[in-house]
């Protein structure tokens, strides 16, 4: 599997993804703000839009880090699970859940592709730039479908390939040389996100990403690309 430049053993790659998130979790709100000039805050409202949480609805939000869907979730009332591999990163997100008084979420410790939930115990599942991070991405969709409930929803936020002409030479610019060096500065970590880019890059273009989704087994899948492309939901549907 492919870790930033080079190839390493899936091993590998989760140990090195953990590290990358354990070095970045005090800093990773403020890089949010800072690589996405405050945009990531405009798709996410969106991206909850989509999922449309209710009341009394259990929600799973996977990879949730520090708390950023979980949060926009809560708002309706609904149970939501913020689930994530890092314990770094949940610590984070309990603490400003508490210093904005949210309460009621459930936080766990999980990795996305062995969760710990029975069989169809969520009415929505989401994951927000969280997929593209994990080492067997196939096993993580299986175990979303698994604990779904029929009916359920599949929602995912990710960066993806922007298809307008001549953005990607500006785009490869602004991430390559620019990306690193906020790293540095902002949070002395030019290496976890050179990383960051990198895997956005690797990662599966739309049409091939919404094809593993249908292959776990979800139905009337779709793909909303935001941006050109830059930025896609895909979604899907247990039944
Ligand atoms: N969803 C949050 C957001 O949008 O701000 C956090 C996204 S952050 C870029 C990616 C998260 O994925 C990190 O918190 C990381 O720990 C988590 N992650 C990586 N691999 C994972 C896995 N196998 N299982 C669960 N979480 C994982």
């Amino acid at each position: 599997v492919s870790f930033g430049y080079s190839d390493v053993s899936p091993e590998e790659k989760t140990e090195r993804v953990g590290a990358v998130f354990r070095n970045v979790a005090s800093r990773y709100d403020l890089m949010n703000d800072a690589m996405s000039g405050g945009m990531h805050r405009l798709w996410k409202d969106r991206f909850v839009r989509r999922v449309k949480p209710r009341a009394g609805e259990a929600i799973l939000d996977m990879a949730g880090g520090t708390g950023d869907i979980a949060f926009r979730h809560a708002r309706s009332g609904a149970q939501v699970t913020v689930a994530d591999i890092n314990p770094a990163m949940l610590e984070v997100g309990m603490e400003r859940a508490k210093k904005r008084g949210i309460h009621g979420l459930i936080w766990a410790e999980q990795n996305a592709e062995t969760l710990s939930f029975g069989d169809r115990e969520f009415d929505a599942y989401t994951i927000a730039f969280g997929i593209r991070n994990v080492t067997d991405i196939p096993a993580a969709l299986r175990e979303a479908h698994r604990v779904l409930k029929r009916g359920g929803r599949f929602f995912c936020l990710e960066f993806s390939t922007n298809q307008w002409p001549g953005f990607a030479e500006a785009y490869d610019a602004y991430s390559h040389r620019l990306v690193p060096k906020l790293g540095k500065l902002l949070a002395n970590d030019e290496d976890s996100y050179r990383y960051l880019i990198e895997s956005i890059r690797r990662f599966p273009d739309m049409p091939s990403f919404e094809r593993m989704i249908a292959e776990a087994g979800f139905v009337r899948t779709n793909v909303e690309p935001i941006l050109g492309g830059l930025v896609a939901i895909h979604s899907g549907w247990k039944i």
